[in-house]
């Protein structure tokens, strides 16, 4: 994808500038790896090697074999919202490449030790820069054509921000992680990945399944089938489990939108979806999907470290994607898969454009509220009959798909200051960019004490004093089971805001949830699997009066 890379570097413009999602970019060692591994991407490698010493706060060093940086335009590469990838406003809605903001490069100067070794084909001789403590200096030196990034001691001018963080093993996961979910999007690309000297992995170019067996091993790999499915301007294809194999977390799901891996509990609850019934409770099926649809359709410049994306026309996508995991799944395509990079030949669904939402989708009928029973439960009609609603368990599916996919902060009235013990502030203090992530906005406050001042939008009006308890309490369960952390706080933080039974709701409440309801991705069940609601349909009130 090296669109844009062999234009030249330049300032974005103070109003493109202005629009981009600011935020850190760079908040442990796995987010300098990330930002480098897009670079030499959107620079056209075919191979990059990623080495890592200490977990990445001694040395970091990304090599690759793309296109260089021309010497004259290397000190621009670390001048802030400087990028050969966008010029205006409106090239932000046909981003292609996995960068577009000019930040990634000036954000890791400003916390590390920068050198670059570069050249371009064009070139005779390549170039060194050497970047410290604000200081730039660049002087010829000779390269292979692409380029390499060390970045020595990672955080050396904010120690704060390096307590914070976790043991040298425990960030050398993080970016094992981090790697393995680019090796799994991008076969064609080889990589090799060394930490502290070791080999961790070395991946020749190959088809998406042989990438899937060097990081999963080749069994898992043999348990995956191919999803390829297209209408007018959206396509899935990728490879998904067989539902003989299931993981007991997500962690194997790995979604690309336009090549870009993306967080996204709207894609995994579409994948999940045509699951259901062939998996039992708490299992989660294996995937590496990629979506790919106009960039018009994908606002990219939501997430500080882009790691989400906002689809304009969500409800198309999640048909689409869980449309295209349901005819793989029918009928179980053969192991022998084609060679090549991905199954081809395989027959094509009818041509729709993406703003009409996919053959299938047909919106219910509305669930009207009648009453409430025992103070636990909700009586709504609709055209098939007597819903029953478990008010707990359909609240707390609402609130956990809200939450998980990601809300946006409701700011408080006023800040909030909490106290904690030294241990349970460790804790926190550890899990920030998860909460943020949820649509927290806190902060550390001195000693042993947070400022919050926002909380995400499905959570306001809850006591934060509350909300901060349930989530301390999470992480002190979090570290005996297994399971992904994140899901875990929204299922907990979900199931302690959601109504209890008992508590009384008006008719306006009950519809306001009814409707919530239907418009929820998985409504048939709470996040832990029970049922949310079950309907006694005409058939079976009329058998029950005899009448039939
Ligand atoms: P962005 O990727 O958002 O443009 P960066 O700060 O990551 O911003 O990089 C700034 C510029 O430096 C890029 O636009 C690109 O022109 C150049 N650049 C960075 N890394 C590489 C690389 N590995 N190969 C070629 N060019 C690069
Ligand atoms: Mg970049």
């Amino acid at each position: 994808m090296p669109a844009g890379a062999s234009s030249r570097i330049e300032s974005l413009p103070p109003e493109v500038a202005a629009r981009i999602a600011a935020g850190e970019v760079i908040e442990r060692p796995a987010s300098v790896v990330k930002e480098l591994i897009e670079n030499a991407l959107d620079a056209g490698a075919t191979a990059i090697q990623i080495e890592l010493w200490e977990g990445g706060f001694a040395w970091i060093r990304v090599a690759d074999n793309g296109t260089g940086i021309p010497r004259d335009q290397l000190p621009l590469a670390l001048a802030r919202f400087a990028t050969s990838k966008i010029r205006t406003v409106e090239d932000l809605s046909r981003v292609r490449t996995l960068g577009f903001r000019g930040e990634a490069l000036p954000s890791i100067a400003a916390v590390a030790r920068v050198e670059i070794l570069t050249r371009t084909a064009e070139e005779t001789e390549g170039a060194r820069l050497l970047a410290e403590e604000g200081r730039i200096t660049v002087q010829p030196a000779a390269s292979p054509v692409g380029t390499a990034v060390a970045v020595r001691d990672l955080f050396y001018n904010t120690p704060a921000r390096r307590r914070f963080l976790k043991s040298p093993l425990r960030e050398a996961e993080r970016v094992r992680e981090t790697v393995y979910r680019y090796a799994l999007g991008y076969p064609e690309v080889a990589l090799r990945f060394l930490v502290d000297g070791r080999e961790v992995l070395i991946a020749p170019p190959g088809t998406a399944r042989q990438r899937a067996a060097l990081i999963w091993g080749r069994e898992a790999a043999e348990e995956l089938i191919p999803v390829l499915w297209e209408a007018a301007d959206l396509r899935i294809i990728g490879l998904i489990s067989r539902p003989t194999m299931s993981r007991s977390s997500r962690a194997f799901q790995y979604f690309y939108v336009n090549g870009r891996p993306v967080r996204s509990g709207l894609l995994a609850v579409a994948l999940e979806r045509p699951y259901a019934g062939r998996l039992p409770p708490g299992r989660y099926p294996l995937a590496i999907l990629h979506i790919e649809l106009p960039p018009a359709f994908v606002d990219v410049n939501v997430h500080p470290q882009k790691a989400e994306v906002r689809f304009s026309q969500e409800r198309s996508v999640y048909w689409g994607l869980s449309r295209a995991v349901e005819d793989a799944l029918s009928g179980f395509p053969s192991l022998e898969a084609p060679p090549g990079l991905w199954p081809v030949g395989m027959p094509k669904p009818p041509v729709r454009p993406l703003a009409e939402p996919p053959e299938g989708y047909r919106p219910a009928s509305r669930w009207r509220a009648l009453g409430q029973l025992f103070q636990s439960y909700i009586l709504a009609q609709s055209e098939e009959g007597l819903i029953v609603v478990d008010q707990h368990a359909a609240q707390e599916q609402v609130l956990f798909e809200r939450l998980w996919s990601g809300s946006p902060p409701v700011a408080l009235p006023t800040p909030a200051v909490l106290s904690f013990s030294a241990r349970e502030a460790e804790r926190l203090e550890a899990e920030l960019d998860g909460l943020r992530s949820l649509g927290f906005d806190i902060e550390p406050f001195g000693r042993n004490a947070f400022v919050v001042r926002a909380v995400p939008a499905p959570l306001s009006g809850q006591p934060v004093e509350g909300l901060l308890s349930t989530i301390l309490e999470e992480l002190q369960a979090a570290r005996r089971e297994a399971g992904d952390l994140r899901e875990r706080l929204a299922m907990r933080l979900a199931c302690a805001a959601a109504v209890k039974a008992g508590d009384g709701l008006s008719l306006d409440e009950m519809q306001a949830l009814l409707d919530a309801l239907q418009e929820a991705w998985s409504p048939s069940t709470c996040p832990h699997g029970r049922p949310a609601w079950f309907l006694l349909d005409r058939e079976e009130i009329e058998r029950r009066f005899l009448r039939r």
